[in-house]
């Protein structure tokens, strides 16, 4: 039995996320096979929520530990991360800086006005955009501006890209795996595989230690939307690792339980395919489902994609892990001008 309640929890969060089956969008795609929604996109009242929330409650007690009185961090300029540490430090009333780098060559006039970065900069984070491309490491720029609170006095709280890479990044997502395992038993179903949109990796690798608890961390199906998939990969086996020691797995995760798909981030990271616009009207016209087009629209493109394939044998229950994101479409404005 792994460990995760020695480690302790601000919470953020409303609590357990509701899993909800998509009736219509099974039908439409065949009927063979029951597709489930765990609706982490709801899951709390600060600034729309999703994924970054579930990962920083574990973080947060190191935040006030350490009596840092600014968080600093880094994504894109329409980054559902640098909104959630926002919403913390405005929670947490504490002041936040955030890098924005030019991660998506965007069409929309509005694209750094709206959506992620209004929420963002209404939250009161000092919002700083930079010109440097995507990559999901460690940057110079995030470096400099938690130099910068330094040298300004402050005290600051460095919290890397998607929240991956900090030492207790993977946590939140391992309390993602035991909560679905009760929603199982209490629904009497069983989910066979789970799909999940990945880039900085720290979703994932938390729900494969989560699930290779009992040995199914192979049915976790990533789709990667970085673009760059053997570095996200090679993020996810490190935080797989360091996570794994952390709650006593108490066994070393081989590399084939660690499963990611690639053939959904074209054409880049941040832009849309016509595939994906098609699963992002697909969800809103069957389901009422809000995905955006830089994560939940490729997942989801990826998930419809199998289903068709038959990469699912009939009769399975699919679980698709919708993690947020939502607020970004307001940035592609011309895309879905007419729908
Ligand atoms: C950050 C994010 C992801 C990717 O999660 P990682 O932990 O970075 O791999 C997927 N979907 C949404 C909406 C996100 O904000």
């Amino acid at each position: 039995m792994i460990r995760l309640d020695k480690f302790e929890r601000y919470p953020l969060t409303f609590g357990p996320t509701p899993i909800e089956p998509m009736r219509r969008m099974s039908a439409a795609l065949g009927g063979k096979v029951n597709l489930f929604a765990k609706r982490d996109d709801c899951n709390s009242g600060l600034a729309f929520g999703g994924n970054k929330l579930r990962k920083l409650e574990y973080i947060v007690p190191d935040i006030l530990a350490k009596k840092a009185d600014t968080l600093v961090s880094i994504g894109g300029v329409q980054s559902n991360h640098t909104r959630m540490v926002a919403a913390t430090a405005a929670k947490l009333g504490l002041k936040c800086v955030v890098v924005q780098e030019s991660w998506v060559p965007h069409e929309d006039a509005v694209y750094d006005r709206v959506g992620n970065i209004l929420l963002t900069r209404l939250m009161g984070a000092d919002s700083r955009i930079v010109p440097d491309g995507f990559d999901i490491g460690i940057r110079r720029s995030w470096e400099d501006a938690i130099q910068s609170v330094k040298d300004a006095g402050g005290v600051p709280y460095g919290i890397p890209a998607g929240a991956s890479v900090h030492p207790y990044g993977g946590l939140g997502y391992v309390g993602f795996a035991e909560e679905v395992r009760k929603q199982e038993a209490e629904m009497g179903i069983r989910f066979d595989y789970i799909i999940v949109c990945v880039v900085t990796g720290s979703t994932q690798a938390g729900m494969i230690v989560g699930f290779a608890d009992d040995n199914r961390a192979d049915r976790v199906i990533g789709i990667d939307a970085s673009g760059t998939p053997d570095q996200t990969r090679e993020q996810v086996r490190a935080i797989v690792d360091n996570t794994a020691g952390l709650v006593e797995l108490g066994r070393p995760v081989r590399d084939d339980e660690i499963v990611i798909l690639n053939d959904y981030a074209y054409p880049a990271y941040g832009i849309p395919s016509a595939e994906t616009n098609e699963a992002i009207r697909f969800a809103a016209r069957t389901e009422a489902m809000i995905t955006d087009p830089v994560y939940e629209g490729k997942s989801m493109q990826a998930m419809i994609d199998l289903v068709k394939k038959g990469y699912f044998p009939a009769g399975s229950n699919v679980l698709y892990a919708h993690l947020g994101g939502a607020p970004a479409i307001n940035g592609y404005s011309y895309t879905y001008r007419n729908g």
